[in-house]
Order: C-alpha cells, then sequence, then structure tokens
C-alpha cells in the first residue's frame, strides 16, 4: 500500500474517484494537507488527477454518481497522438482537481470496448454531464477547447 497522498492547499471542494474501488468520495471543505482517504474502502485517494483506467462496467455507476462532469478518453497507450491528448486531459484533470472526474479506457487492455460503445476512431472523448452522455469528440483536441467543453459545455469544433 502506498503512502497517502495530500491535499495541495488550493483544493476546498472535491470530487475523487477511488483507485481502489472507484468509489466516487465528496472531499468539500477538507482541510490543506490532511490525507484523504476513501470512504468506502479507506485507500489513500490519487490528488494527482491522473486518468483512471476504468472498466466498461464500472462506467454506469461513475457517471449516475457523479456530481460534477466526467470525461471519458478512449485510448491506445502505444499511438503518440492517442498519448499526446492524454497529457492534455490530466494537465486539465489537475488543475480542477475535484470539479472533473477523467477516467480512461485502454483499447490494447479492453479491446472489446470500442464496438459496443460504437466508437470507431483512437483516441475519442465521451463527455457524460448530469449523469447521461453529452457528447463525444473523435481525434484531436487541443487542450484549451479541451477544457472548456468539459467544464463549460462548450461544443467544440472541429478545424480541418
Ligand atoms: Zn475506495
Amino acid at each position: 500500500m502506498s503512502p497517502g497522498f495530500r491535499l495541495p492547499s488550493a483544493v476546498v471542494a472535491a470530487v475523487l474517484r477511488c483507485r481502489g474501488c472507484g468509489g466516487l468520495n465528496n472531499y468539500g471543505g477538507i482541510r490543506a494537507g490532511k490525507v484523504a482517504r476513501c470512504g468506502l474502502c479507506r485507500v489513500a485517494l490519487d490528488v494527482s488527477g491522473k486518468l483512471q483506467g476504468i472498466r466498461e462496467e464500472e462506467l454506469a455507476r461513475t457517471v449516475e454518481g457523479s456530481p460534477v462532469p466526467v470525461v471519458l478518453l478512449v485510448w491506445d497507450p502505444a499511438d503518440p497522438v492517442c498519448r499526446t491528448v492524454a497529457a492534455a486531459l490530466e494537465r486539465i484533470s489537475a488543475r480542477n482537481l475535484g470539479a472533473m472526474v477523467a477516467v480512461a479506457v485502454d483499447v490494447e487492455v479492453h479491446p472489446e470496448f470500442p464496438r459496443s460503445q460504437r466508437i470507431e476512431t483512437l483516441p475519442t472523448f465521451v463527455l457524460y454531464r448530469a449523469q447521461a452522455e453529452a457528447g463525444r469528440f473523435a481525434g484531436v483536441l487541443e487542450e484549451t477547447p479541451l477544457a472548456r467543453w468539459i467544464l463549460a459545455g462548450e461544443p467544440p469544433v472541429t478545424v480541418h
């Protein structure tokens, strides 16, 4: 078991997804420097903003339980383009910790996932707001429009 993460001082309200059990934790008002642990399984919560791998059967629970936007990246970590957009999404997630939940499906590990979700292009982002799918974006999306889409619901414009 790794030592507990500590919340950065800037965090005042946070919905954090547990890497251990997938449960969503509401840490509104937590004091800086306090180790945050999952209320369900007591695993120390990851406050790095890093993408969390998710299985198809876990996705509905996360989407339906989340009061904040959930963004799913369907990607192949071996593909440099996918790695680039994943890095951008992690930066957004780290800056907006608690205001969004970022999860990812690695198609090498879950090759059946794209077909079951009717996804034909990698990378593909799927955004969920208010417990339902709000939109998809296939291809490269730059960091600023990606952040605006996730956090403000501004639909991204495809640039040719
Ligand atoms: Zn947990």
